[in-house]
């Protein structure tokens, strides 16, 4: 059931088109009719944003061609995989939008397909058995300027090697004492085309095989049979594979595959003041740095899905940063900014305290309380109104007051009067300070014709403040985040973990109508940011909020067409 029309509603396919679509329409004008793309993520830990790039890329492209793009897991490599990544991957790529429908598949599954194509090169005299070790290999492969030499074993018989082969695949030898190698060419200009190992041997407990092999073949013989078998057209990889494409082509030729898929490379996706690489993410994990791979500091998806992140906004940044062979570093301030317009036109807006002090209202009557109306977003009315209780005693930020005020404070300091949020304007007459110099209470009085709604005109004040009635307040932990890392000349590899990256503000007074919330509810705490319940420590009695993004970016060059 190949769908081989072009979707041509899609005017990016000819227009702004990337490097990747000039690709694909020369092909599609020579003798290929469809296209078949594939992500193939290696189970050896969870997904970051980089692998989200790869992802919209390749399901993009085949939506773009009415094409299909298959799940193909890596799992060529014993050593590091684990179903728990599998399961993962599978989560994060449908929370991302994307469906492989039926065409989820392992590279462990093809082994025996790939065992006999090693044999079918053997035969053709294009492969042998090596004895060399790995270091011998390394010394005998040559520079970039100088060849290398050939292995003394390069002459064996076809029979010859398709016995130590086999004896290989039976188990006769230790791990590292024979390799199978491609017979290409010790002196070509591509240090990868020096007769690459194809196969090693290791005798390790495969999460899909078992014990089945103790032959794995090498990522480069692997690969392109791979896509070969799935008749992948498109092999869309990272920059790293550009000087192994001549092996990738070598191998489809070689074996004479019928559909002949084309590598096609891209620059990976960096992003400022972060470390994307499984292994770095992998051993913050391990050593406990991080709460988790969904830890809301980690570019991994899992992570920033916890944090509050929607798939929309990622699938968005994706789009935006595009698709180029030029390496290049992506502010990180550019997601921020996709998450800010997703959120910022639906979100409701509701009022919390991170840092309180006490606000008292010496003129407002003891014991009372009133219900005022105030709407649920300043922008967007149909997410309509609701009540929130006022009464005399009020939290309002720490921030918000100062003894002793700078020029342009438009904010709490005695004398001076602001407006709070929907209620009325107060004035601040006196603070209270504790034994140790802190400040505990600030004191106002209110002016009830400056009710919020009655039109009060007579004078103006310049500050608006937000705050929560104290006999109401819902007491809520916020989980504010910076970035993970830091740069720092003295660590080797120039960076160090940021002892700022979490503060946790485990007093924060929110106002009563986020009672109820539950994981993944996203709110907008007015001037604090955006905030989503934590899918992991939230509960109905403590609830949890981790703060997804601040409401202010620092991004300056954002396109004009987001
Ligand atoms: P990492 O070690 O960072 O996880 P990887 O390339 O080893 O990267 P794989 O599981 O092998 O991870 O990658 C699956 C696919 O995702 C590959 O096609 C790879 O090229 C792509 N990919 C990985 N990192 C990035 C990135 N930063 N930007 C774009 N694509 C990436
Ligand atoms: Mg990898």
């Amino acid at each position: 059931m190949e769908n081989t029309e072009l979707n041509t509603n899609d005017n990016s396919l000819e227009g702004t088109g990337n490097f990747i679509h000039n690709y694909i329409n020369e092909d599609l004008k020579g003798e290929l009719n469809k296209v078949h793309t594939r992500f193939p993520p290696e189970p050896n830990g969870y997904l970051h944003i980089g692998h989200a790039k790869s992802i919209c890329l390749n399901f993009g492209l085949a939506k773009l061609y009415g094409g299909k793009c298959n799940l193909r897991f890596d799992d060529t490599n014993p050593a590091k995989e684990d179903t728990e990544f599998v399961n993962s991957i599978k989560e994060d790529i449908k929370w991302l939008g994307f469906d492989w429908e039926d065409r989820l598949y392992f590279a462990s599954s093809y082994f025996d397909k790939m065992y006999e194509y090693a044999v079918l090169l053997i035969k053709k005299g294009k492969a042998f058995v090596c004895d060399m070790t790995a270091e011998e290999m390394k010394s005998a492969r040559g520079t970039l300027n100088t060849p290398g030499e050939e292995s003394p074993y390069r002459n064996r018989s076809v029979e010859e090697n398709l016995e130590l082969f086999k004896r290989m695949r039976d188990g006769e030898f230790k791990d590292g004492e024979k390799t199978l190698r491609a017979k290409i060419d010790m002196a070509s200009a591509n240090i990868n085309m020096r007769d690459p190992v194809i196969y090693r041997i290791a005798h390790m407990n495969h999460h899909a095989t078992g014990d089945k092999w103790c032959i794995y073949p090498m990522y480069d013989f692997a690969h392109p049979v791979e896509d070969a078998i799935e008749e992948i057209t498109h092999s869309i990889c990272t920059m790293e594979f550009e000087d192994h494409r001549p092996l990738y082509d070598w191998v489809i030729n070689e074996i004479d595959f019928s559909v002949k898929p084309r590598q096609i490379e891209f620059a990976k996706l960096n992003l400022s003041n972060t470390v994307m690489g499984k292994r770095f993410l992998r051993a913050l994990v391990e050593e406990g740095k991080v709460d988790g791979w969904n830890d809301p500091r980690l570019i991994t998806l899992s992570g920033i899905r916890r944090r509050g992140y929607t798939p929309e906004s990622i699938r968005k940044f994706c789009e935006m940063i595009g698709v180029s062979k030029a390496n290049s570093v992506v502010d990180t301030a550019l997601l921020e900014h996709c998450i800010r317009e997703d959120l910022k036109g639906e979100t409701p807006v509701v009022m919390a305290v991170l840092d309180p002090i006490k606000l008292i209202i010496t003129n407002y009557p003891e014991g009372e309380r009133e219900m005022l109306e105030i709407e649920n977003h300043p922008e967007n009315e149909e997410l309509g109104k609701r009540l929130v209780p006022f009464s005399r005693e009020l939290y309002i930020e720490r921030s918000d007051f100062m003894e002793e005020p700078p020029k342009k404070f438009f904010r709490l300091s005695v004398g001076k009067e602001v407006r709070l949020k929907g209620a009325y304007f107060v004035t601040c007459t006196d603070f209270v300070k504790d034994e140790n110099g802190v400040i505990t209470e600030v004191h106002c009085t209110y002016d009830p014709k400056t009710k919020s709604g009655l039109n009060f005109t007579e004078r103006k004040v310049k500050g608006t403040i937000h705050w929560v009635s104290v006999p109401d307040a819902v007491k809520v932990t916020a989980m504010l985040y910076e970035n993970l890392i830091i740069e720092d000349e003295n660590s080797e590899n120039g960076y160090s973990l940021n002892p700022s990256s979490l503060t946790v503000a485990g007093e924060c007074m929110c106002e009563p109508s986020v009672k109820g919330a539950k994981p993944m509810d996203r709110f907008q705490f007015i001037r604090n940011g955006y905030f989503c319940v934590d899918s992991k420590n939230s509960t109905d009695e403590n609830l949890v909020f981790n703060r997804i993004v601040s409401l202010k970016s620092s991004f300056k060059n954002v396109p004009k067409n987001s």
